[in-house]
């Protein structure tokens, strides 16, 4: 086993006494009530950061407002991204409600089951919402995603997060648009370990590490998002702001998941993040297998800490196995092998192999350090 890969073999086996949290995560540490570090980030910080009642109206007012102020000429306010999940659809539904212009991008990668697509129809159609779909060239993103899955790196949702803020950025650029709506929500995602989240996504520099080792074709036309034009254009020239509104509410999946049922005709997936045939390979077959990571528990967690769910309640869900049945599991790792282009064997064999480390390849925070002292050195000519 590679020694850079978190192990958490050593530690005996751990459960905080008040969320789900346990020892899967390699990092977590217990006070002396045994409630994890997860409760204890999420009481002293995040908790800061997420405004409910009165707060969270003025402040979403003010938000609305500044939006509005921006888009005044200009053929939009803002810009949003659609997977298909829950929270973006809540989020398009909530910009609806205030009657933000928005112009909603996604990406196609190639693995969005026909309900994901259904839905974000149905959300552009009834909200009368502007959709640009950007679709990836298959060739480039099975190749990348071919070689992620031999590198078995814990973030394997690199090669389709990057190609969709990618395209964010882009539309965002070209329609002179400043404000992007963020779907993240301290609500459903505080308690998601470093451990299990990986490398950044939008680092560039990682990605084509990743696949310099392992892939195995010329990338034609993968929207590689730029380290200059991270630093300069984007951060700087063109000032992109990106807002969280959901964090700006008492926001509860379930009843964000009844409205969107009532008001746009949502079809419910019946699972986090399972909007994608690709997501839910890796969150039900591959992070488990490999690492023992389980992000359902992650999410479980989050919904203990903001109330949204029993502790007791979140043990039964998670006594449930990952896939209802045999067939269905291998139903996903049979459409796996084939979309992705392996054999059996190859499959079993990349299974079988112990995973690279996310350590072992550099990243941009080295770029950058590179490209700060070479403009410092410049700096000192010039002069
Ligand atoms: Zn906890």
């Amino acid at each position: 086993m590679n020694s850079k890969i978190k192990s958490n073999s050593n530690l005996t086996y751990k459960i905080c006494t008040k969320c789900v949290m346990d020892t899967s995560d390699p990092d977590i540490s217990f006070d002396d009530k045994g409630v994890c570090i997860h409760c204890s980030n999420f009481e002293n910080n995040q908790k800061n950061n997420w405004f409910r009642g009165e707060e969270g109206e003025t402040r979403t007012a003010n938000l609305v407002e500044e939006i509005k102020k921006e888009g005044v000429g200009k053929e939009y306010d803002c810009i949003i991204g659609l997977s298909g999940g829950v929270d973006s659809a809540y989020l398009a539904y909530w910009g609806w409600q205030y009657g933000l212009r928005m112009l909603a991008v996604h990406v196609d990668a190639g693995w969005n089951t026909e309900m994901a697509v259904k839905n974000i129809e149905n959300i552009c159609k009834k909200l009368k919402i502007d959709l640009i779909t950007e679709v990836i060239d298959w060739d480039d993103m099975r190749a990348i995603q071919k070689a992620f899955f031999k590198s078995k790196v814990v973030n394997q949702d690199i090669p389709q997060d990057h190609a969709f803020f990618a395209a964010l950025y882009k539309y965002s650029t070209k329609n002179n648009i400043r404000y992007v709506l963020n779907g993240y929500n301290i609500s459903s995602e505080s308690a998601l370990p470093l451990a299990w989240r990986g490398n950044n996504a939008m680092d560039v520099v990682h990605l084509k590490a990743i696949y310099k080792k392992y892939g195995d074709k010329k990338i034609s036309s993968y929207p590689f998002l730029q380290v200059w034009k991270m630093r300069l254009f984007y951060r700087i020239f063109h000032n992109l702001k990106i807002v969280s509104p959901l964090n700006l509410m008492d926001y509860n999946k379930n009843v964000a998941l009844e409205t969107l049922k009532k008001e746009v005709d949502f079809i419910d997936y019946g699972g986090k993040h399972h909007e994608s045939v690709l997501t839910r390979f890796q969150q039900s077959y591959f992070l488990p297998t490999v690492y023992g990571y389980e992000k359902r528990r992650a999410h479980l967690a989050s919904l203990i800490m903001s109330g949204q769910m029993a502790r007791e309640e979140a043990l039964k869900e998670l006594e449930k196995p990952l896939y209802s049945s045999e067939v269905e599991k291998n139903n996903d790792i049979e459409y796996f092998i084939k979309k992705i282009g392996l054999s059996r064997s190859e499959f079993n064999q990349i299974m079988s192999t112990p995973p690279d480390s996310h350590d072992n390849f550099p990243n941009q925070d080295r770029f950058n350090e590179k490209l700060d002292s070479i403009s410092a050195f410049f700096r000192k000519i010039i002069r």
